[in-house]
């Protein structure tokens, strides 16, 4: 891999007829491939890039490219753009975010970030609008999926030098739309699953983790819940998981050493079992060669429910604690209310709840490798108990302020009520017993 940023700037010539943006947007354009990003996370409040990327900027617009040429990041360089520090982002599952700053403040006391997704599909959004219907987004996705046309007419003109940047357009010129839809279909296949939604933890690291699915289904599927799979609960055996690695490996190809982060999925990775999970963890260094990655560690992400909790004895919290990686668990707690765990048709008992809770902070004071955090649902339409009873069990179950680990509130999907929702989750902050925030319902 080639380690020294390199710059190339041409001026192009008039256009031709076949150029596929036209004569302004192909004059200073410039092709920086092999750029260095950060290899730790931070949380900082202007945009940064983790990892090895490719960039194409033109008059019109920035385009930032992973390491097999897939446009990741874009930006239109018009004065009609919302604001310069603000990108559509594109996931794994092919969908294009808008990442927006919102002014800072209010994201970061809200969601602990300082860039909110907008999502371009229903979820339990938290702030009201959406950019999408926005002229200047709108023709900026088109462009940003016609990126590989702009490629192809550098390549046609011979304005690129050298082998490696010829290599690095041609593989940018071949993510056609099609191909980059069907990408998102290659990886359903491969992970033989949908992962409808990521744990929040996962923004530690800019939710940039190959998922590795070890179990199937969940332990009660709530009536509530809108994104369980229905599945019947089953743990995939080794070969599944090995197999699946495999399959990972090809399918991220190049782009591979830009993860350092896995997310042991569906609903319940925790349930799979820890000898599950520690298996999936040595495989995945060894056939994903995660050694290579830049990054100093490796993150390991799933999700928990109350029951697969408190299952876990002291040994395997030690186990997990000893994997050398850093493991984030979140719980689905949502809610210490009997009454609104009957609504909810959640068929698990308020003291079960409550013990998990009680678990979570033991296991964040006792293991420096583990950090727990804890769902909870909010939403105006909820039993009144709710929020009274939420209240009260942060406050008998923490004396003090503790900084590890973290309570998401969810808002339930189709909740109108957005001040409501911002004034429940002030009530849990000013007990200023655990840092609280809102939960975005994100797919990969
Ligand atoms: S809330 Fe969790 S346990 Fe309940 S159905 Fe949804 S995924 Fe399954």
């Amino acid at each position: 891999m080639a380690t020294v940023e390199s710059k190339k700037t041409w001026s192009l010539p008039e256009d031709t007829g076949d150029n596929p943006a036209g004569n302004d947007f192909c004059e200073d354009t410039r092709f920086m491939p092999w750029k260095k990003g950060l290899f730790s996370y931070t949380k900082v409040s202007y945009p940064v890039r983790y990892g090895w990327f490719h960039e194409l900027v033109t008059r019109r617009f920035t385009c930032q490219f992973n390491l097999n040429g897939e446009p990741r990041f874009f930006r239109s360089n018009g004065d009609d753009w919302p604001h310069p520090t603000e990108w559509l982002e594109r996931t794994l599952g092919n969908d294009w975010l808008y990442i927006a700053t919102l002014g800072y403040t209010d994201t970061v006391s809200l969601t602990g970030e300082y860039y909110y997704p907008f999502l371009p599909y229903p979820s339990n959004n938290i702030f009201s609008g959406s950019p999408f219907g926005l002229p200047a987004i709108r023709e900026g996705i088109m462009m940003a999926e016609n990126v590989h046309s702009i490629a192809a007419y550098l390549l046609r003109q011979g304005l690129l030098e050298g082998d490696d940047n010829v290599a690095i357009m041609n593989r940018i010129a071949s993510w056609t739309p099609e191909r980059l839809r069907k990408r998102s279909q290659d990886l359903k296949a491969i992970l033989k699953a949908i992962v409808p939604v990521l744990p929040p933890d996962t923004r530690h690291v800019a939710y940039d983790v190959i998922p590795v699915m070890v179990m199937e289904g969940c332990l009660f599927n709530c009536g509530f819940c809108q994104v369980k799979s229905g599945a019947d609960f089953r743990v995939r055996s080794r070969h599944e998981i090995e197999e699946q690695l495999y399959r990972l490996r090809d399918f991220l190809g190049e782009d591979l050493t830009n993860y350092c982060s896995l997310f042991l999925g569906q609903h319940d990775g925790l349930a799979a079992g820890v000898s599950t999970l520690a298996l999936t963890v040595d495989a995945a260094r060894r056939i994903l060669d995660m050694k290579r990655s830049p990054f100093p560690g490796i993150n390991v992400f799933m999700f928990a429910s109350a029951r697969s909790f408190l299952s876990c004895g002291p040994g395997d919290f030690d186990r997990l604690n000893g994997l050398g990686c850093q493991v984030y668990i979140n719980i689905g707690l949502e809610s210490f209310d009997q009454h609104t765990l009957d609504y909810l048709r959640k068929p698990v008992d308020a003291g079960e709840v409550k013990d998990a809770l009680s678990r979570m902070i033991g296991v964040n004071r006792g293991y420096s490798n583990i950090e727990v955090s804890g769902n909870v649902l909010i939403g105006s339409s909820l039993p009144a108990t709710h929020m009274d009873t939420l209240e009260e069990t942060v406050c008998n179950l923490l004396p003090a302020y503790y900084p590890r680990g973290a309570l998401y509130l969810s808002p339930m999907q189709g909740e109108t009520r957005r001040r409501w929702v911002i004034e429940g989750l002030r009530r849990i902050k000013n007990l200023r017993r655990i840092d609280s925030f809102l939960y975005l319902i994100r797919r990969l």
